[in-house]
């Protein structure tokens, strides 16, 4: 860091108050996690200077020959994790890992069943202010209005009426259990093609904390720097069938030039998660996340599905009500930030707000499990959250509960180190 200290004084101040903000601060955002210094510096590694389009063996440039050991190992390492026939670890983003598979498989207009944005799913599975639901016809489907969870019954319905070429499973937003094997059978009751989308629970499919869909759908995507804790990036896992159809669609596909210095880091955070210790800690995540549920609902707050099998709690505010109206997602989000939690608002099924706005929270365990925090630290946290959304439900210019929380919040945060010993 000197050396960008002294060139960029602007720049590493920046990086400095950032690293403060998640030092001293609790992260409860579920999308994200905290990577290993090894990742780190892979990621920052000089694998970064090199143009390496094409796949080991077969590149458009010369001088790859480290580049494709380099992504040899990946590709094996995430084949052996998942058990997967066939890995592509070029996808820049777990978005554009999905849009080359819709350009595998599909034709412009052609049908795609998918989890709607306001109930669970992804932007990137055909929101109408995505490419996605511009270029594909998309049908969604969301859930259970009583048991707000999926109700694979009416999925098959679904899928029966509208016929689709693809069904999407997975979500960014569904706090239990997928069975991806009800979707791959739905699927292929109406000749359809079924990709799982496991961004958020990689790290608990790979570890057996969630059924996975390796082997079981017809292909599977997924970021690396969610519960799986690598870089930020995609990959993308079939069959050998399939393989060349999906590398072609990444390659030249979709995308120019890999990013190999996250190729190596993808490598690295493969290693680890096949680490007794990654096993355990994705063990760790459940039991954490269930704690802080158990103390939410006891505080009286609404649990969407009533709990959580895995990472992730979806709050609905729509309890907390103040002068007639509720409190928001945002309001909750922004109160509980002033406290140094931070959390995403976030729809709700049957939502009446816009996306800017929503009636929910979601809160994920994965940042603070990786710092190695425990159920006791869980139940606090629980604890501290229904106490600031309660005071700012009853005064929504109170800051009394966001005072004390805050100085509770920094004393634990900044006793549990941004790189445990253990990651
Ligand atoms: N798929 C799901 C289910 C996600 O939750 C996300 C991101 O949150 C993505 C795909 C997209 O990943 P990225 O932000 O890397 O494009």
């Amino acid at each position: 860091m000197s050396s960008l200290a002294n060139f960029d004084p602007d720049v590493a101040a920046i990086i400095e108050k950032e690293r403060l903000r998640q030092l001293n601060g609790l992260e409860l955002i579920a999308s994200e996690n905290i990577v290993s210094k090894r990742v780190l510096e892979a990621m920052s590694s000089i694998m970064t200077n090199k143009y390496a389009e094409g796949y080991p063996g077969k590149r458009y440039y010369g001088g790859c020959e480290f580049h494709d050991m380099v992504e040899n190992l990946a590709r094996d390492r995430l084949c052996s994790l998942f058990g997967a026939e066939h890995a592509n670890v070029q996808p820049h983003s777990g978005s554009q890992a999905n849009q080359a598979v819709y350009f595998a498989y599909l034709n412009h207009k052609d049908r795609i069943m998918s989890q709607s944005l306001t109930q669970g799913g992804h932007l990137s599975h055909g929101s109408r202010v995505s490419i996605t639901g511009r270029w594909y016809s998309i049908f969604h489907y969301g859930v259970d209005p009583e048991t707000e969870m999926l109700d694979y019954a009416a999925i098959e319905e679904m899928a029966r009426i509208v016929r689709p070429n693809l069904i999407i499973c997975g979500a960014s937003a569904y706090p239990r259990e997928i069975d991806f094997k009800a979707f791959q059978e739905i699927a292929e009751t109406v000749d359809a093609r079924c990709m799982a989308d496991i961004a958020h629970i990689a790290g608990l499919c790979a570890t057996g904390h969630h059924n996975s869909p390796v082997g079981v759908v017809d292909v599977v995507t997924t970021t690396t720097h969610k519960t799986l804790r690598g870089p930020r990036g995609g990959a993308i896992m079939c069959s050998k069938e399939d393989a060349v159809t999906i590398d072609r669609s990444v390659f030249p596909g979709m995308q120019g030039g890999p990013l190999m210095h996250v190729i190596a880091a993808k490598a690295v955070c493969f290693k680890e998660a096949m680490q007794p210790s990654f096993t355990e800690y994705c063990g760790q995540i459940i039991r954490n996340t269930r704690a802080m549920a158990e103390v939410l609902a006891d505080e009286g707050l609404d649990i969407v599905s009533g709990g959580s099998d895995n990472h992730l709690i979806l709050l609905n505010l729509t309890g907390l009500s103040t002068d007639g109206a509720h409190l928001t997602g945002l309001e909750a989000e922004n109160a509980l930030g002033e406290a140094g939690i931070t959390v995403n608002k976030n729809t709700i099924p049957r939502e009446q707000l816009s996306p800017f706005v929503t009636s929910g929270l979601r809160i994920g365990t994965p940042v603070v499990t990786s710092r190695g925090m425990k159920e006791e630290e869980m139940r606090q946290i629980g604890h501290w959250i229904a106490r600031v959304l309660k005071d700012v439900a009853r005064d929504k210019n109170s800051k009394k509960a966001i005072r004390e929380v805050k100085e509770e919040v920094t004393a634990l945060a900044s006793k549990y180190p941004l790189y445990p010993e253990e990651i």
